[in-house]
């Protein structure tokens, strides 16, 4: 160490502080990068790497940006998952003895981004911290830049845990050590990239700092304590500042919304494809008609948070369906929200300290639009709205000051004035007015000195370096008098001078300028603060705001794609009329969807077992049942002519497709891995959703595990479950099992063209189609015949193995034969080609009796 310059000292010394982040070090106009960090960033950031002498024997590898440029790198380098810490010089370098004082003022670090280029405008960005206790784990999410903060205690369950992780994708974890590595083991389940860090310091002592006005505080659990006192002393050592607007705890209990596992968001669409990962083609993307992006990012909320309660259900489908019945109102809505910038965004700006006038502008802007809104809403005629906007606090106060304040079209930048607006500020104004005059007053000296000199093209002019000056052409020179003028600077064709009288104007001006310049930050800092205190009320208002902003977007997406409100329930009975998946109908667009009725119910039958041939619609079916109930939810009207929805705990779906082989497992091994948490999580209240249960593993096995699943929800556990199989064989089930009932999807057939109906009919399909798929899929003809033929084969073969079942079922033991007479009784519907399946296994299993 001893050899370097005292620089590379001083930045060794800043960098051990933050050895997980690349440390932007302020060297003048630029940002430093030395040693590894500068081959990383060069590297990641494709800039120049070069090299210094620093003392040591060899040349120290670095990189820089420049600092007015230097939130590009940051934002690109966070992108990538690092973080960035921001040294800066905090001492005038004219002033400093030795080395300039450098201090770490923020590090950047993808849970605590600020910067709106980098922040997804409709979606939050989420921290999360992580501590676990005997009384389960507490799970805390935070999002810096709105200023939310939520915690919820979870039972001692890691699912659970992994679930919440997916709720909020955070883009950054902070836990313990011995929890992160379970989390890294665990996120082949949850595999959406946050960076994790270890962190274990929680000051218990800034809670009360940070929540002086919560009266949540005292009643949150002890666990909860810790774990936002984790996240707040994270924050306190990254962010270097008081972050005032993050004022309140949200606490809330995991069964006050419906639980889904990661796999079952993601096949229901519900935020982004499952293909593309986009909002594109999700049921957000369908929902979202949001206006302000507050509104949006509470619709992804609700989305992914549907409601247990039927009470707060109802009072939000009351919202929307005022607003979908009276197009005039919605619009009137829509209208006032339209000039509504993102509230919550500014006010977090304004209370760390990073807004500018520019902001200032667009707050004033919003809270015009408020009362607006709010008369809208009280005489909407809804009572949900009503209350809503009763005893909203329109922070009209805080508009005024703006307004006052601020002029109409202030610069970006806060330190160059041109913010505050005339008559705000009685010595401002006269500094102004001095400004003037004394600009006056040289336009005047101007023309005198021309007068007195005979010089025409005489004239005054300011640069930075020199300051005013008076600049006469070198064939006028000869004719200016000596003395006064003192000679300044020497241009190729002309002379500049100053005099006197010109300096001492000067001096005035400049020192007007300035102050002026100065006092304007002042005042505008002053400003920022006041309304700093004041965070609060306009949290409150900016949610009162997302709300009215989601009711309008649910009611418009309703009305136009002709929803119905559904009737919300605590009984066991789903019945839907008419449902249609609301994705897949928008995305056909050509009113062709099939719509298919839906009744599950505690005496009629619970579970469908559905059979058909690919393609024919099975799983469309199955989540259209799945996303209706949800979006009843959370507030939706329903695609559908009626429907009765039942609150429902927990949607568990198994629907395959082809990634999610996670993590090196097979499909089956994930497959069975969540029909055991199922079978552990599923209550009577429960939807359930199983596609081509048992594929995956050999014929036999594969129906041995699909009938003892569908008789465990069947007998133990009584939810709602819909299962589609291709074992045709299963349909025996329904003789069994009294709460099941086989339907199939209905398909035309004329000679060997086949039709898809789409509609779901009761009753056991007969056939897959396999080889009918194969064929208008395109597979040469030569193969289609040779399957058929070969499939004949089978058949006739198939016929006589279950001849030599049929004959060993009868010495078999009671109990086993009742249930092969139950298969054998249905043999003879069974589709040709299961039919060789099963009885080929069948027949192993008559040899090895
Ligand atoms: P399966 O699960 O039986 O293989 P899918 O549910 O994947 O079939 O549906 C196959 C295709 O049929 C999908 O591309 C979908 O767009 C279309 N489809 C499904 N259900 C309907 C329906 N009710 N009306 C119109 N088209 C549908």
């Amino acid at each position: 160490m001893a050899q370097y310059t005292p620089m590379i000292q001083q930045y060794l010394a800043v960098k051990a502080q933050v050895p997980d982040a690349f440390l932007f070090f302020r060297l003048g106009d630029f940002y430093e990068m030395f040693f590894e960090d500068a081959v990383n960033a060069a590297r990641e950031l494709e800039i120049t790497l070069t090299s210094r002498v620093g003392g040591g024997e060899d040349r120290i590898p670095m990189c820089g940006v420049p600092y007015h440029s230097a939130e590009n790198y940051v934002a690109r380098l966070i992108e990538k998952g690092y973080k960035v810490a921001i040294c800066e010089q905090v001492e005038d370098p004219a002033e400093a003895k030795g080395v300039v004082r450098r201090e770490i003022v923020r590090i950047v670090t993808p849970g605590t981004v600020m910067d709106s280029k980098l922040l997804g405008e409709t979606s939050n960005n989420y921290m999360v911290s992580l501590v676990s206790g005997s009384e389960g784990y507490a799970f805390t999410a935070c999002d810096i830049s709105t200023g939310e903060l939520y915690t919820t205690l979870l039972p001692a369950s890691w699912e659970l845990v992994l679930d919440e992780l997916n709720v909020y994708s955070p883009s950054e974890l902070i836990a313990g050590k011995l929890l992160l590595e379970q989390v890294r083991e665990a996120t082949a389940n949850w595999n959406r990239g946050a960076v994790v860090t270890e962190w274990s310091e929680a000051d218990q002592s800034l809670l009360a700092q940070q929540f002086a006005t919560d009266t949540m505080l005292s009643s949150l659990p002890e666990l909860n304590k810790q774990g936002v006192a984790l996240l707040l002393s994270y924050l306190k050592e990254t962010q270097k500042r008081a972050l005032t607007h993050i004022k309140h705890i949200r606490v809330y209990e995991p069964d006050q919304f419906m639980t889904m596992d990661p796999f079952t968001r993601r096949n229901l669409e519900l935020v982004e494809t499952v293909r593309e990962r986009s909002k594109k083609g999700s049921l957000l993307w369908l929902l979202d008609r949001t206006v302000t992006a507050m509104g949006a990012r509470l619709l992804r909320r609700w989305i992914e948070k549907p409601l247990m309660s039927v009470s707060r259900i109802e009072e939000r489908l009351e919202a929307v369906n005022v607003l979908y019945n009276q197009l005039i109102v919605r619009e009137d809505v829509k209208q006032a929200l339209k000039e509504v910038y993102d509230l919550e965004r500014l006010v977090a700006r304004i209370s760390y300290g990073n807004a500018n006038a520019r902001d200032m502008q667009s707050l004033k802007h919003s809270l015009q639009q408020v009362p607006l809104l709010q008369e809208v809403c009280a005489a909407s005629g809804s009572e949900t709205l009503r209350k809503l906007v009763h005893n909203m606090d329109d922070c009209a106060d805080v508009m005024s000051w703006i307004a006052d304040a601020i002029t109409d079209e202030p610069p970006v930048s806060i330190r160059d004035g041109g913010m505050i607006r005339e008559g705000y500020h009685a010595y401002l104004d006269q500094l102004r007015e001095a400004n003037k005059n004394g600009k006056q007053w040289i336009a005047e000296l101007e023309r005198k000195e021309r007068e007195a000199t005979g010089i025409k093209s005489l004239k005054i002019g300011y640069n930075k370096v020199f300051g005013y000056f008076i600049e006469v052409t070198k064939a006028n020179m000869a004719t200016l008098p000596e003395g006064r003028y003192e000679r300044k600077q020497t241009l190729a064709n002309a002379e500049r001078y100053v005099t006197p009288e010109l300096k001492e104007k000067e001096s005035l001006i400049l020192e007007a300028q300035d102050k002026m310049v100065d006092l304007e930050y002042e005042l505008f800092t002053e400003l920022r603060d006041r309304i700093s205190g004041h965070i609060s009320r306009l949290q409150q208002l900016a949610e009162v705001i997302a709300a009215a902003d989601v009711y309008q977007s649910l009611a418009a997406v309703s009305a136009a794609n002709h929803y119905r409100k559904p009737e919300i329930g605590e009984g066991f009975d789903l019945q839907i009329e008419d449902g249609r998946h609301p994705v897949v109908e928008a995305v056909i667009q050509d009113g062709s969807f099939i719509a298919n009725a839906t009744n599950l119910e505690q005496e009629k039958g619970r579970i469908l077992l559905i059979t058909g041939p690919n393609m024919a619609g099975k799983s469309t079916y199955m989540r259209q049942v799945a996303v209706i109930c949800l979006m009843a939810q959370i507030g939706c009207f329903v695609p559908a002519s009626a429907a009765r929805i039942p609150v429902i705990d927990r949607i568990f779906t198994r629907i395959g497709a082809a990634d999610d082989l996670i993590g090196g497992q097979s499909t089956f091994m994930v497959e069975m891995m969540d029909i055991q948490v199922m079978t552990e999580k599923a209550t009577s209240k429960s939807l359930v959703i199983i596609d081509e249960l048992g594929r995956g593993t050999s014929t036999g096995e594969g129906m041995a595990i699909a009938q003892s699943v569908i008789e465990f929800l069947h007998d133990r556990i009584g939810c709602k479950t819909l299962v589609s199989t291709h074992f045709h064989e299963l349909a025996h089930l329904e003789e069994s099992l009294k709460h099941l009932r086989n339907h199939c999807m209905a398909v035309k057939e004329s000679g060997r063209q086949v039709t898809f109906l789409r509609k779901l009919i009761p009753g056991a399909a007969s056939t897959s189609y396999g080889i009918y798929c194969a064929e208008i899929a395109g597979l040469p003809e030569a193969i289609i015949q040779r399957s058929y033929e070969l499939l004949n084969g089978f058949e006739d073969r198939a016929a006589a193995a279950s001849q030599v079942v049929a004959s060993q079922q009868v010495a078999a033991s009671e109990g086993r034969a009742s249930q092969m007479q139950g298969k054998n009784g249905y043999a003879a519907q069974r589709s040709a080609a299961s039919e060789v399946e099963l009885s080929s296994n069948q027949r192993t299993a008559a040899i090895a009796e």
